[in-house]
């Protein structure tokens, strides 16, 4: 599908479905170094460490983010 955008950190990838989101700017204002509505690309995957980007994707109202973590991936070690 072309109406979502990934941002992987390398440890945990950021899904976002422009659709969804409403522009309430919770994320912006939970997490301004990361969610940044001004800004191409908008979201600086390197801007929290891990665990907070996953908490404020969680407080996300509209289900626009969401995450996967990339640790699951078995036997690729590499890159
Ligand atoms: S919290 Fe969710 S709905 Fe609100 S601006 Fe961010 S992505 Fe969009």
């Amino acid at each position: 599908m072309e109406d979502l955008k990934e941002y992987s950190n390398g440890d945990v990838t950021i899904v976002w479905q422009p659709k969804l989101c409403i522009h309430s700017g919770v994320c912006a204002r939970g997490l301004p170094n990361v969610f940044k509505p001004k800004e191409k690309p908008w979201i600086d995957q390197f801007g929290a460490p891990s665990d907070a980007l996953m908490k404020q994707i969680g407080a996300c109202p509209s289900g626009a983010l969401s995450f996967y973590t990339n640790n699951t991936k078995g036997s690729t070690t590499h890159g």
